[in-house]
């Protein structure tokens, strides 16, 4: 039998074992100015660490550091909001430690 509680994972702790290499200088992904409503709450949802946001005023917010560099927000949104994506030069980005 299978106990659903013991299936519960804190992603914020699974995210924390990860290192990230930010590169401050040169952002892989780059969000257009002013972007769509509808297409920007899609990635709110769907970005699995969390990195587009909405702010208590319904702002939007993107921060390209602790990107899983899984392409989610390339497949929804690459061709309608997101003005820039690409992998981070070598030696930046993710380095996944657990898993
Ligand atoms: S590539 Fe994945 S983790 Fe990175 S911003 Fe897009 S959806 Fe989020």
């Amino acid at each position: 039998m299978i106990d659903a509680a013991s299936w519960t994972v804190n992603v914020d702790e699974k995210l924390a074992v990860d290192k990230f290499n930010v590169d401050e200088e040169n952002a892989h992904i780059v969000v257009r100015s002013r972007p769509s409503e509808a297409e920007f709450d899609k990635l709110v949802l769907c970005c699995p660490a969390g990195l587009y946001k909405r702010t208590p005023e319904g702002e939007t917010e993107f921060d390209y550091a602790g990107c899983l560099e899984c392409g989610t927000c390339r497949i929804l949104c690459g061709d309608t909001i997101l003005e820039k994506w690409t992998f981070p030069q070598g030696g930046m980005g993710v380095s996944y430690r657990y898993g």
